[in-house]
């Protein structure tokens, strides 16, 4: 059997399963969609069911995180729902992560088993335990690994959080948002059940946009053209919410003089499967923009600025849906940076006088491997960038990240606890904060809308954008 390999975040995907099963499992989120909880496949109780798919589904990365945390604490400072309730020991990492590590050790692990009481461990015995670490693992952590970053002894809290996900999301016990969003992805191959005519007519608009903004009516939108250098992919809400961040990067494609597409189909480089805990889904969204890009002999994905769609379709992707990389994969970001290198682009700082802070997406620097490039870009794009503290790799989640944003449920408790991505931001004094993410994009904007701060969002594409020149 062929070995997977973890992503950069110890992520390994789960073996496939059966095609009855998986109906199975869909059968049982419907049923929760509508309000009720069934038992699973064979009669079994949820509960039954969720030690059974916990022993099938462990690997030694999980294990490690289950066994090696020495309970010393020191995650707990990492963590802004702790630094927002100090006095609140339930909102520490370590309580979150031992409360599957509890199960494991109840059910896998000898010391459970011989002295349960020493160890504290214990299983769900019905829905209502269930619910209870639905509650912890949806909604009281936005999987941002800053935990992980800072533990001494490796411990993924936030693999651990995913992998709980995973396994209610096998037995429908999701929030309603999450079970949305995650049809919506299933069954239109989009997590905002865009259709394919609202897509074309987006970008056909778009284009007419960019012909009147350039007085140039050669420019394009290709969509399906074979053989370019760039399959170009983005995130749904760019088309729902913000065509214009489309009419940004086709107008640099196109100064740029890049041979550029978009595909008809597997143009979604979001991925719910990273906030459900669900491979297959992962599997399935990643492997529609894959299969694009090997459809269209395109030479590199190119994904727009987007933090899980970075990290799941430029890493885990390609695990969790059994592909090697064939076509190099990044961000938008990179591009640019490398138009900028090569003078393919010209761009006149004096455009972007405002000063502006950049806040790095937790899927992007700390488990996406990219922090000096998009600084790179805005050095040259912004007259006034200054640093957020504390940045790169240790920066505050957006508050939004792990799927939150759709869960409407923990609104009130991701807002409290965004007091310290509220006073982080106000420290800059910054008039913008510039960010690679359309997650995070909504998250500060929510944030600074609640705790009334006079910033604006903006992206990098924004930025380039309005500070590119016209060619020579
Ligand atoms: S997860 Fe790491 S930092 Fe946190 S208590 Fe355990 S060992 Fe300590
Ligand atoms: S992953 Fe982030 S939100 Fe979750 S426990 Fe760790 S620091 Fe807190």
């Amino acid at each position: 059997m062929r070995r997977r390999k973890p992503g950069p975040s110890g992520i390994v995907a789960a073996p496939l399963e059966t095609k009855s099963q998986d109906n199975a499992r869909r059968d049982n989120i419907a049923s929760v969609a509508q309000g009720r909880l069934k038992t699973y496949e064979t009669g079994a109780p949820n509960a039954r069911r969720f030690l059974d798919l916990l022993s099938r589904r462990i690997t030694r990365s999980l294990a490690v995180s289950l066994t090696a945390c020495v309970h010393c604490g020191m995650c707990a400072e990492s963590c802004h729902y702790f630094l927002a309730r100090p006095d609140d020991p339930t909102m520490t990492p370590v309580y979150k992560a031992d409360q599957i590590r509890r199960v494991f050790k109840r059910h896998l692990d000898w010391t459970g088993r011989v002295v349960p009481w020493w160890v504290k461990a214990s299983a769900p015995e019905n829905d209502e335990d269930l619910n209870r670490l639905k509650n912890v693992v949806f909604g009281a952590c936005s999987a941002c690994r800053r935990c992980t970053l800072n533990c001494p002894m490796g411990v993924d809290t936030a693999l651990l959080v995913r992998f709980t996900r995973g396994l209610l999301t096998e037995l429908g016990i999701v929030p309603e948002g999450v079970f949305n969003v995650s049809r919506d992805q299933w069954e239109t191959g989009n997590q905002m059940a865009v259709s394919e005519a609202d897509y074309l007519e987006t970008l056909e608009w778009m284009r007419d946009e960019v012909r009147a903004e350039l007085a140039d009516p050669t420019v394009e939108i290709p969509v399906d053209r074979p053989d370019c250098d760039v399959l170009y992919t983005i995130n749904p809400r760019e088309i729902k919410f913000d065509p214009r961040s489309i009419a940004h990067a086709a107008k640099i494609f196109h100064v740029a003089g890049e041979k550029w597409t978009l595909p008809k189909w597997g143009w979604d480089q979001t991925n719910f499967g990273l906030f459900s805990g669900d491979d297959r889904l992962g599997a399935f969204v990643a492997g529609n923009v894959y299969e694009a890009a090997a459809r269209l002999r395109a030479g590199r994905i190119v994904i727009s600025e987007c933090g899980h769609g970075y990290r799941s379709t430029r890493w885990e992707g390609y695990d969790w849906a059994s592909r090697d990389q064939t076509a190099p994969t990044e961000s938008v970001v990179v591009t640019l940076g490398r138009y900028l290198a090569e003078g393919r682009i010209r761009v006149d700082a004096s455009r972007n006088p405002v000063p502006v802070t950049f806040h790095d997406s937790c899927n992007i620097a700390r488990s996406g491997d990219l922090v000096e490039e998009p600084r790179r870009v805005l050095r040259q794009v912004c007259l006034d960038f200054r640093e957020m503290t504390p940045n790169g790799r240790e920066n505050f989640c957006c508050t939004g990240g792990g799927g939150l944003l759709s869960m409407a449920e923990y609104r009130p408790l991701r807002l409290e606890v965004a007091r310290i991505k509220a006073d982080q931001l106000r420290a800059t004094g910054a008039g913008q904060v510039c960010t690679m993410c359309h997650n995070c994009v909504d998250g500060l904007a929510d944030v600074i809308r609640h705790y009334k701060i006079d910033m604006k969002v903006v992206q990098v594409l924004d930025l380039v954008s309005r500070a590119l020149m016209a060619p020579r």
